[in-house]
């Protein structure tokens, strides 16, 4: 048995590794990459099953306060025109994302103070009321009074990327937010009984393979019930412009293999940004290890204005475009959508 089977076989049978052992699989090639990619795939399909759950972004609000060096939206860019959604308009986009197939709908948008927690209370409750869907918030860092107040509302689930584990580089691109302060946010939204999302950007400028292991490692521990990660790709807009890709785009992918392979039962969402990565991203993400896929259903005439990232895929798209894309792929990847809201799945 040659070497990478048998880190393989230990990450299989529940052993922790090191952040050695998983840097130098990410560092695998050619047939040892491969088979990292296979065994990621047979896991997902043994404990998750053929099912691709559907939750459809709605990005109502490119308003934000801070100022995330790669973000694309952040507030001290002035190249971008800011929309806020009215209620109205969210609660219908909803409605379509449950004609479309979603079983969720993800509210994500800037850190944005207009939105109070009680003007996303009643948001939330008439989605609820009026779709039934599940319901995940992707709103930024709130109180736990705000974020017990939206779970009594009726969210069921919350994402708020790490980002990075490095400290150093956590501090440097976000001068708005402490990495502790984060981590506080997503321990408030654990004890308040939110299925809880999280992960980080794969390949920020100045991060190595071994840090990466240790995000991969970090994100493990917090037993998180949905892991999303995606590659970081640098936004002319930024002070991150021009700051290139990692040479070996397999990282990126392996990445994804390694988080299902210690997390088995987590949902892993083939993330928007691998389609920018390459037109295939999310396909490949979804044999690699990924679920979960995330069409965007916010209406057309808002998608331009909310690129994170360069190169965004179907800003020219509409939700109904992207329900019937994404249908055509998961049939071409011998794949189903999921019924239901596809809660969690891990135990307690
Ligand atoms: S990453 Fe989020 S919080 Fe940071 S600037 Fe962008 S929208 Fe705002």
């Amino acid at each position: 048995m040659n070497a990478t089977q048998e880190q393989l076989n230990r990450l299989l049978s529940g052993a922790t590794p090191s952040a050695s052992e998983l840097a130098s699989l990410l560092k695998a090639q050619g047939k040892a990459r491969d088979l990292i990619y296979t065994a990621a795939d047979d896991l997902r399909r043994k404990t998750m099953g053929d099912a691709v759950y559907l939750r459809g972004i709605i990005e109502f609000s490119n308003v934000c306060k801070n100022n995330c060096w790669y973000c694309g939206i952040r507030c001290d860019n002035d190249n971008v025109a800011r929309y806020r959604m009215a209620t109205g308009e969210i609660v219908e986009t909803a409605k379509n994302a449950k004609l479309w197939g979603c079983g969720t709908v993800v509210l994500q948008s800037g850190e944005d103070t207009y939105f109070t927690a009680d003007i996303l209370c009643g948001l939330l409750r008439r989605i609820k009321d009026e779709t039934g869907l599940a319901v995940t918030l992707s709103v930024g860092v709130r109180t736990r009074g705000e974020l017990a107040q939206m779970k009594a509302a009726g969210c069921d689930r919350y994402l708020l990327r790490f980002e990075t584990t490095s400290n150093a580089l956590f501090s440097a691109i976000h001068p708005d937010e402490s990495f502790e302060h984060r981590v506080q946010c997503l321990t408030d939204l654990r004890d308040l009984g939110y299925q809880v999302g999280s992960g980080f950007m794969i390949g920020l400028p100045g991060s190595t393979l071994e840090m990466i292991a240790h995000d991969i490692l970090f994100a493990t521990r917090l037993k998180l019930d949905m892991i999303g990660c995606g590659p970081f790709l640098s936004h002319p807009d930024t002070p991150l412009a021009e700051k290139p890709l990692i040479e070996d785009r397999s990282v990126y992918y392996k990445t994804i293999a390694l988080l299902r392979l210690l997390n088995p039962t987590a949902h892993i969402p083939a993330t928007t940004a691998f389609d920018a990565l390459e037109p295939d991203g999310r396909n490949l993400v979804l044999t690699r290890g990924a679920n979960v896929f995330m069409p965007n259903v916010t209406p057309g005439k808002y998608r331009r204005l909310y690129q994170l990232y360069p190169n965004k895929p179907c800003v020219d798209e509409d939700g109904a475009a992207c329900a019937l894309c994404v249908r055509g792929r998961l049939a071409s990847l011998g794949r189903e959508i999921g019924a239901g809201p596809g809660h969690s799945v891990r135990e307690p």
